[in-house]
């Protein structure tokens, strides 16, 4: 199989996820198995798949027993949202992994998640791994990594909670590692391959954009109303599709604005 695709989240997506794990992240995480779920609606193009908007669809059971087939909240989310939804379309759900604490594999996908995918053929599926490991707030920082790629093949002898069986793709995937508030986060994308899952690049123009803002020590909360826009122009020219000398250019353009102004 060929490394071809990514998954990019744009606009106010990767916000939302953030925000949506941290909100519904247990008060104890050992005791209660919920996480948070939601659909993620985008647009494919050619061999580019840009995910623009997230619902999130609340707290619900965790997957880890082998039992939970498919989600009725996210069914009926799901199927509202077909009747509704005209400028992008349905690509696949996230949910979040909660843990007590951060451990190598904490954001692949387990055997229960496979089964899942196998069940409702959903193409994509971002994973979101979360713990609280600190007590006071902290800046959002965040770093993209590459590791190597796997294919995630469901193994019925084995438990729903526990690891799937795995296969090396053979070439690096991208993923993302942050810290916010008390929390340090990790996000993958996983595309649906018909009888697995497999790891495929995650990437994203606005957490390049925070990213960005964070190296040059401009405070969003400092930002005027009316610069709102070049943060939009300057999300845009970040997506991986608008990569040219251009938008880099606008980019460096706007940042200079809004240095001046902040
Ligand atoms: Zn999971």
């Amino acid at each position: 199989m060929e490394k071809n695709y990514y998954l990019e989240l744009i606009q106010s997506t990767f916000s939302t996820l953030l925000l949506d794990a941290i909100q519904y992240f247990p008060e104890n995480s050992k005791k209660v198995h919920y996480e948070s779920s939601g659909l993620l609606f985008g647009v494919e193009s050619g061999e580019q798949m840009e995910c623009d908007y997230v619902f999130p669809v609340g707290s619900v059971e965790k997957r880890t027993s082998s039992s939970i087939l498919t989600n009725p909240k996210v069914d009926q989310a799901l199927k509202s949202s077909r009747q509704l939804f005209s400028t992008s379309t349905f690509i696949g759900t996230y949910h979040s992994h909660p843990y007590e604490e951060y451990f190598p594999d904490w954001c692949c996908p387990s055997n229960a998640d496979v089964l899942y995918s196998l069940n409702n053929k959903f193409p994509y599926e971002v994973i979101i791994a979360m713990t609280r490991n600190s007590m006071e707030d902290k800046p959002l920082t965040i770093e993209f990594y590459e590791g190597e790629g796997y294919e995630y093949i469901h193994n019925s002898k084995r438990e729903g909670n526990s690891a799937p069986d795995l296969k090396k793709l053979g070439y690096k995937t991208a993923y993302l590692i942050g810290e916010f508030q008390k929390y340090k986060f990790e996000i993958r994308a996983f595309q649906f391959t018909g009888k697995s899952l497999i790891d495929i690049d995650l990437e994203s123009s606005e957490a390049e954009l925070l990213s960005l803002l964070q190296q040059e020590e401009i405070h969003l909360n400092e930002i005027d109303q009316k610069d709102i826009s070049r943060l939009r122009k300057m999300e845009y020219n970040l997506r991986t599709k608008q990569a040219n000398e251009k938008s880099e250019s606008n980019l460096q353009y706007h940042l200079s604005k809004l240095k001046v102004n902040s």
